[in-house]
């Protein structure tokens, strides 16, 4: 059986009253690409924001590298692995794609280091090869503020890589792209899952048909049905749940 890097059981989450995520089970193997879909309101940020501890569970439990979660809070449970990208870049835009990077690399000693220490030969190493796969080579020194959104968004996910995360949360980041610019997220993501495991919110379908080997679509807080976009996609019941027949 495939190594689980993370596994969920019997996750419920109430918010006054209102649940949520209603005995939600999931498990992510090693090294899996897993592409998370389901209409408005399913539960999928409530999903995410348990795994990194923002959401506390109301019941169940959340399993990562073998060890439960419970009772960590958000920090600790980023130290234990777990690197989330959120919708909206959020790059420093007064400094360049290099120094991102740096300061990402960076993040795990002290602040001041940080901020003005010179990134040691093998950090500046590994920040030309994630300049490299984030396909930023010929911006790397230009000011953040000069990408576009597309290269905004592919740069956050080279800081969330610089940080060497196990698992990477990836919350609907083509939303707003272009074509093109949506293609070269896809590619991205699908450089990164050779060695890494990620987990990705998606509303564009479309996309998800370029990334996903397998998808878990989510309803009403539970796991309605998984398996390859082909499979889900002619699942009557994902269909009543998409379309209302
Ligand atoms: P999705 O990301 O799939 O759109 P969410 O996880 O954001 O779904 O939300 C699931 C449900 O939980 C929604 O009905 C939402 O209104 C509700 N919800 C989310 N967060 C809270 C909260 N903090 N308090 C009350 N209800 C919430």
């Amino acid at each position: 059986m495939n190594e689980k890097i993370l596994q969920i059981e019997n996750l419920t989450v109430n918010f006054d009253g209102f649940r949520a995520l209603n005995d939600l089970n999931f498990s992510l193997d090693k090294g899996e690409l897993r592409v998370i879909i389901g209409p408005n309101g399913a539960g999928k940020t409530t999903f995410l924001d348990v795994i990194t501890g923002k959401t506390k569970p109301t019941t169940g439990q959340v399993t990562f590298k073998g060890k439960p979660t419970q009772g960590k809070v958000e920090y600790e449970i980023a130290r234990m692995g777990v690197g989330r990208k959120f919708q909206t870049p959020r790059v420093y835009l007064n400094l360049t794609p290099r120094e991102n990077l740096e300061l990402s690399c960076n993040r795990h000693k002290n602040v001041w280091n940080a901020l003005f220490g010179a990134p040691s030969r093998a950090e500046a190493r590994t920040v030309t090869g994630l300049l490299e796969t984030i396909r930023l080579e010929t911006k790397a020194d230009l000011k953040a503020d000069l990408l576009s959104h597309g290269e905004k968004q592919r740069l956050e996910i080279g800081m969330l890589v610089a940080q060497s995360p196990d698992l990477l949360l990836v919350d609907e980041p083509v939303a707003g792209l272009t074509d093109e610019e949506t293609e070269n997220v896809g590619t991205l993501l699908l450089a990164l899952a050779e060695s890494h495991s990620i987990i990705v919110i998606e509303h564009d379908m479309e996309f998800v048909r370029q990334i996903a080997r397998k998808v878990t679509v989510l309803h009403q807080g539970s796991v309605l049905c998984e398996g390859s976009m082909d499979d889900v996609q002619n699942d009557p019941r994902v269909i009543e749940v998409y379309l209302g027949k």
